[in-house]
C-alpha cells in the first residue's frame, strides 16, 4: 500500500500495522511519521499499538508451561483409545 503526500489518520491508522512490522516502503515510513509528529490520536494510537505487542512479546516468551507427566500420559492414553477406536468401536 502506499500513501498519499498528506496521509489522513485514516490512512495512517490504516498503514500503521504495517509499519510496525517493519514492512511499509521508506517514503510511506517518512509520511506516515510527519503526519504523527503533530497529531495527538495517532500517537495515542501507536502507543497502544506499541504496549500491545510489547505485552504479546512478553507472553510468548513465557510461554505455557507443558503439563505434568501424569497429565501427558493420560492424554497420550486418551488419545490412543480415540486412534485405536477409529477403526473398531468399543460395545457398551
Ligand atoms: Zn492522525
Amino acid at each position: 500500500m502506499t500513501l498519499d503526500a498528506k496521509p489522513g489518520c485514516r490512512e495512517v491508522f490504516a498503514a500503521l500495522s504495517a509499519f510496525v512490522d517493519g514492512a511499509l516502503p521508506d517514503s510511506d515510513c517518512r509520511r506516515l511519521e510527519e503526519h504523527m509528529q503533530g497529531c495527538k490520536p495517532c500517537l495515542a494510537y501507536i502507543e497502544s499499538l506499541k504496549t500491545t505487542i510489547r505485552a504479546c512479546g512478553a507472553y510468548q516468551v513465557r510461554g505455557i508451561p507443558p503439563p505434568p507427566p501424569a497429565v501427558r500420559e493420560a492424554l497420550r492414553r486418551r488419545l490412543a483409545s480415540i486412534y485405536a477406536g477409529g477403526t473398531k468401536r468399543r460395545k457398551r
